[in-house]
């Protein structure tokens, strides 16, 4: 019997994410990383990241760095891997072909794997003959009992094959951490394809390679690997390797319970990123995909997930995706935030929006700088778009800090304040008319704002002198809200906003009353 990894010590844990580079980073994989590296540091352990990129058909050039900047931007980080080296690298399978080839040939001339000449054309039609009468479609072991002289023969001559592994017909058993005990009858599936050719291995051979030869000791991945697993332990068990421990995640379903798709918010950790989302909300939100802690507390950091984290408590059954608890922790997380940083994170939404735009130092230097925050070294000043005026970080940070508690997604930020930055609003006068005020009515309430606000000194227009002020007379009215909706919605041009007397004090005694002289100037 071949010892398992059972009895590892913390320190001994090592664990690996092995993405093939064949797309984004998305939220599947980023998920069951969270989980490895989550493990990996629970237990002093390590968290390697393995480059799959064997199937040089799918490789798209892009996906090898967004999934290794966008792991990196989530906070998850490997301490071996393709960038940064390690004990037991390279670390990308397309680097590791000899070490495949070496184990290919052991299994050839021990007999347990072998080469088959079938065509495409004669297995696909085998499989479809076996199908229509209701047998499993595995291979029917043509090219088994080849000869070592026919093999040979058939080699010399050129012709193509591919390389089987001989899979014996018996029951595999193994104990996945999460699912319990799992069964699975191997004379069901018929001698797989472990390589195109000595040069070509395919997935569930390099992936019993790799995970022996990187000394990994759980194997922590999506339930839809499950069906692999024990074709991986009989390739172990043929090459006397050690048994991993396994664990597999439940899938992430959208909300109706079927597959995630775009639909439900299967998009790329990227595309998360640009829609305003912070990684701290991003990675809670993962945890509690298929985890829980067993308590009402909702909100973890990374730190505490690590302390927390136990695959005793990731649960079988699908993981729900519910994006609306994203936003719940995003808006959480957004509120944490000073309000330096969080100008800082929404600066670039600004500048991509055309509301803002930066001075940079050197103006060489801007067509190859990312859409991002412009640190004082390299920027000059920053100036609304429309009217090239100066705009101070002071400036921008007081409009953001009046909206920090209603920001779900930093993305939100420039259609919230756009009015700030815009010298002439657009906006359908009935904006103006609160519930059932008449023409007339506006009228005088804008007439009456005016003139009680020029009469406000520059140096005293603050939002509570503004308040304290303008408050009375609103009281005097029949209702408040024909006072101060008319001002709100003359500064802003819009139904929501936060409230009129601090957007006030932001745009200024000069602006405040432009806007309300140019509200007054649509009702004719
Ligand atoms: N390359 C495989 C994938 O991306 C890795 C699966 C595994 O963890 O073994 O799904």
């Amino acid at each position: 019997m071949i010892e398992d990894f059972k009895f590892i010590k913390p320190g001994e844990v090592r664990v690996r994410i092995a993405p093939a580079p064949t797309g984004l980073l998305h939220i599947g994989t980023a998920r069951t990383a969270l989980f490895n590296y989550l493990f990996a540091k629970k237990n002093q352990g390590s968290f390697i990241l393995r480059i799959e990129d064997t199937d040089i058909e799918r490789i798209d050039p892009r996906a090898e760095k967004d999934i290794m900047e966008n792991l990196k931007w989530l906070g998850i980080e490997w301490t071996e891997g393709p960038d940064i080296g390690g004990e037991y690298g390279p670390y990308r399978q397309s680097q590791r072909l000899e070490i495949y080839a070496k184990y290919l040939e052991k299994l050839l001339a021990e007999d347990k794997a072998y080469y088959c000449f079938c065509s495409e054309e004669e297995l696909e039609a085998e499989k479809q003959y076996k199908m229509s009468i209701g047998e499993p479609p595995r291979y029917s072991g043509k090219c088994a009992q080849l000869s070592k002289e026919e093999v040979q023969k058939r080699l010399a001559e050129g012709q193509p094959s591919i390389i089987r592994f001989r899979v014996p017909a018996k029951k595999v058993e193994f104990e996945d951490l999460i699912r319990g005990k799992i069964e699975f009858d191997a004379s069901l599936i018929g001698d797989i394809v472990i390589a195109k050719d000595l040069a070509t291995p395919l997935y569930n051979f390099a992936v019993v390679i790799d995970d022996f030869e990187m000394k990994i000791s759980h194997v922590i991945r999506g339930e839809d690997h499950i069906s692999n697993t024990p074709k991986q332990i009989l390739i172990q068990e043929a090459l006397g390797f050690p048994r991993p421990i396994y664990a597999h995640l439940p899938l992430i379903l959208g909300p109706d319970r079927t597959k995630l798709s775009k639909r439900h918010g299967a998009i790329a950790i990227s595309e998360y990123k640009k829609r305003g989302y912070l990684p701290e909300a991003l990675v809670n939100f993962m945890a509690f995909l298929g985890w829980n802690p067993g308590t009402e507390r909702e909100i973890y950091s990374m730190a505490s997930l690590i302390k927390e984290f136990s695959l005793e408590r990731v649960q079988k059954g699908g993981a729900i995706f519910n994006i609306k608890r994203l936003d719940f922790l995003n808006g959480f997380y957004i509120r944490q935030k000073s309000i330096e940083k969080l100008t800082e994170l929404c600066l670039p939404y600004l500048i991509e929006a055309g509301l803002i735009e930066p001075v940079f130092k050197e103006e060489s230097k801007v067509s190859e700088l990312p859409t991002a925050f412009f640190g004082t070294e390299i920027v000059q000043k920053y100036e609304i778009a429309e009217t090239k005026e100066e705009i101070s970080l002071e400036f921008l940070r007081k409009i953001i800090s009046i909206y920090q508690e209603r920001l779900k997604k930093l993305s939100e930020i420039s259609e919230l304040t756009d009015f700030f930055f815009k010298d002439k609003l657009d906006y359908d006068k009935e904006l103006l008319r609160w519930k059932e005020m008449t023409d007339e009515e506006i009228r005088s309430s804008l007439d009456k704002l005016e003139k009680i606000l020029s009469r406000i000194k520059t140096e005293d227009w603050t939002k509570e002198n503004l308040e304290n002020i303008l408050m009375p007379e609103a009281e005097k009215m029949a209702d408040r809200g024909m006072l101060l909706w008319p001002l709100r919605a003359a500064l802003t041009g819009k139904e929501a906003s936060a409230g009129p007397f601090e957007i006030a004090e932001i745009l200024g005694k000069e602006k405040t009353i432009k806007r309300i002289k140019e509200a007054r100037g649509l009702i004719k």
